[in-house]
């Protein structure tokens, strides 16, 4: 399915395949569209998948790149899909999966969109990659930057994680810190892509970046024996993921490369950011713009693009867009650590303390088959966990550690 243009979502008027992102007749969002499949042989499509490396590029034929993805690249995607039959038990679910995005080379799911937008990049001819940052595209921006051998410029939040500012640095990026919080940050690279010709991946590139995102729904459905599960759990900070991966979905179904429909859709939000979700309560598309507060600083933006469009999907499939608080937040990730191993960032523990909200509301039935996106990597947002545990610090004897834990040797 070559791409054949980019698209308005909203007038519908066709544009070529380059570094654009915005419609000049009534400033809609442009998507790639691809050439209508002729005569699909679904089994010989599936091999052809199969065949392909251990990256999203065996992907590729769903893609926006007009020739062979750069050899040069981090191998993002092909991240774990992992049953977590003690958490669904813990929850009252009946088939739970984990799609673990963290374990991407980056850490992140933002290694997907970073992938292809940089690959198109590469295609147009730009020399200088660049992106506004909620903290973890400013890693992968950094590390695929390196791998390629591109020149980067990183715009971030000053307020950032320290964790995610180091692992950006060291990648020997241009790292730019704005006193102001992502939408100002945003704002400010919209101006500088105007005057510079660099490929800003979520800006004048987002139409190829937020198709990487379908890479994980397309995962999801081969990873589970190339079906489609009846509902998913993702988070919302632009809404780029989560409706990506329902085209993904969506794409395949058409395709006959999996049965079945597109999945109940839930997302979810932090309350101190929750631009979408609380559209999505009052019943309207608007998506009135925010001022951030939650520790879930990833997906802290006010102003999310693909909001509307998130709201609508979520009515269309049967699903909803909930909110959580810090303290919820922090549950989550402790939850999800205690009962699979996965240790998460705040935008999982979002996640996460979504899906308890759902399961505790009776929202899920007992039939279904659910998948929790998982996106980023705990290591990330240390701080968040500090004083959730209890440590045993004793001096180096027997009788000092049996004093902390009484019989637990002799046990
Ligand atoms: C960027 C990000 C998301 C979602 O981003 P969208 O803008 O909605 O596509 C989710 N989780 C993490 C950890 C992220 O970094
Ligand atoms: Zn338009």
């Amino acid at each position: 399915m070559p791409p054949v243009s980019l698209t308005c979502k909203e007038c519908k008027t066709v544009y070529e395949l380059e570094a654009k992102y915005v419609c000049e007749r009534c400033f809609g969002p442009l998507e790639v569209a691809y050439a209508a499949p002729t005569d699909v042989d679904a089994d010989e499509l599936r091999r052809r998948i199969q065949a392909g490396p251990h990256s999203l590029w065996r992907y590729r034929d769903f893609l926006p790149l007009a020739g062979a993805p750069p050899r040069d690249t981090l191998p993002a995607g092909w991240t774990p899909l992992l049953r977590a039959d003690r958490l669904a038990e813990r929850l009252g679910i009946g088939e739970l999966w984990i799609k673990n995005d963290a374990a991407n080379p980056t850490h992140s799911f933002k290694d997907r969109v970073v992938a292809v937008a940089l690959a198109r990049a590469k295609e147009l001819g730009f020399q200088t990659i660049a992106c506004a940052s909620t903290g973890n595209l400013a890693n992968a921006v950094a590390a695929h930057a390196a791998a390629a051998g591109l020149d980067s410029y990183v715009f971030i939040p000053s307020d950032l994680e320290e964790q995610k500012i180091l692992a950006t640095g060291v990648y020997g990026t241009n790292l730019v810190a704005v006193r102001g919080n992502y939408d100002d940050v945003n704002r400010l690279c919209t101006e500088v892509a105007g005057e510079h010709e660099w490929a800003f991946v979520n800006i004048n590139m987002r139409p190829y970046y937020s198709e990487g995102s379908k890479t994980i729904a397309y995962e999801i459905a081969e990873q589970l024996g190339w079906s489609v599960p009846d509902r998913i759990v993702a988070p919302i900070a632009s809404g780029s993921l989560f409706t990506k991966v329902a085209k993904g979905f969506e794409e395949w179904i058409e395709l006959g490369l999996v049965d079945g429909a597109v999945p109940t859709m839930n997302g979810a939000q932090a309350t101190g950011c929750s631009p979408v979700a609380t559209a999505f309560g009052e019943g309207t598309d608007i998506c009135r713009p925010v001022k951030p507060d939650t520790i879930a600083k990833s997906l802290a933006i006010g102003n999310p693009a693909d909001g509307p469009y998130a709201v609508e999907l979520a009515r269309k499939t049967g699903g909803g867009i909930d909110a959580v608080t810090d303290d919820e937040i922090r549950a989550g990730i402790k939850l999800l650590a205690e009962t699979t191993g996965i240790f998460t960032e705040t935008a999982g523990g979002v996640t996460t303390a979504v899906l308890a909200k759902l399961a505790a509301r009776g929202d899920i039935d007992a039939s279904e088959r659910v998948v929790a996106v998982i996106t980023g990597e705990g290591l990330k947002t240390l701080d968040v966990v500090r004083g959730t545990f209890e440590t045993h610090l004793i001096e180096p004897s027997y009788e000092a550690f049996e004093a902390v834990v009484p019989g637990a040797v002799a046990a």
